[in-house]
């Protein structure tokens, strides 16, 4: 990470491909490299800066102290999307990215070509927004799969729950590490399109509520189906405000944000 310029800016932490492995069929790991305070600061959620796939010189944006992002004049090719570290070791200097191929998209591409040597940038992290509680509810889809392996890994073991994770396929399943008392529901979507299952929904609405307030739900998925979860877990559980995080990862037919 480099100081701030005299203008109060800094450079974004540019981060290098070092590999690049197929998890599944349609989730691929990419493997960076860079200092280890910008490998440390780059999650759980990471602002990636996503440049053109083989732009050899990316003009990346600076940095405001506040934040805010600086971008370059004129034409850039440098998209901002958000995305998940699965795993950051900062003593090693790595940090991996699960990407879903869906096959459109400036970030989805950058995955599908990525290559070591290959060059992405952070412009910031956040937390997952989760609270601590004795019970959980973890719903998402193959987006938000990377953020509930880290709620999972990071959860106590006596914590208890449920977790619903929908994918294409028993192909897109991967090993996750849990507490004995959290039960982990694969849902298939088979032939429906990624957005257009009602899967979470429908086994959120048939959920009841566990008893007690010592509860948490964590949803993260297309926007429709997050909002239709909020409402019921808002209304038919009764969650407060504290009680719940759930955010759209991705708008169905919608570009997260159009590339400078
Ligand atoms: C906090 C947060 C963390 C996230 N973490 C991850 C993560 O770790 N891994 C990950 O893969 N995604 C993650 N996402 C989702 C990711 O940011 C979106 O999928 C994003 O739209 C991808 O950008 P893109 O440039 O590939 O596509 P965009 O330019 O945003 O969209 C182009 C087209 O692709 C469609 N599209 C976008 N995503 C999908 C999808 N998953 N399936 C089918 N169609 C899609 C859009 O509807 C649009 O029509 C996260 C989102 C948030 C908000």
């Amino acid at each position: 990470m480099t100081g701030p310029a005299p203008d109060g800016t800094r450079a974004a932490d540019v981060l290098t491909v070092v590999s690049v492995a197929d998890v599944t069929p349609s989730v691929r790991r990419v493997t960076l490299t860079g200092e280890s305070a910008a490998v440390a600061a780059a999650g759980p959620t990471v602002n990636l800066l996503v440049p053109r796939v083989d732009d050899p010189e990316p003009r990346w944006p600076r940095i405001q102290r506040d934040g805010r992002i600086v971008w370059p004049e004129g034409s850039h090719g440098i998209a901002l999307r958000s995305y998940t570290a699965r795993r950051q070791d900062p003593a090693a200097g790595e940090l991996d990215i699960d990407f879903v191929l869906h096959g459109d998209g400036p970030a989805a591409a950058w995955a599908a070509a990525a290559r070591p040597g290959a060059l992405l940038a952070v412009a910031g992290a956040a937390s997952l927004a989760e609270r601590p509680a004795r019970w959980l509810l973890l719903a998402g889809d193959e987006t938000a799969l990377p953020a509930i392996s880290r709620l999972l890994a990071a959860a106590p073991p006596e914590t208890s729950g449920v977790v619903y994770l929908e994918v294409a396929g028993p192909a897109e399943e991967q090993p996750l590490a849990a507490p004995a008392g959290i039960a982990l529901h694969w849902l298939h979507r088979e032939a429906t399109p990624p957005g257009e299952s009602t899967l979470l929904v429908d086994a959120v609405a048939a959920l009841d509520r566990p008893e007690g307030d010592d509860v948490f739900a964590w949803i993260g998925a297309e926007s429709a189906a997050v909002r239709a979860i909020r409402a019921d877990l808002r209304g038919r559980w009764g969650l407060g405000r504290a009680q719940h995080h759930a955010i759209g990862y991705w708008r169905r037919g919608r570009a997260m944000a159009p590339a400078g």
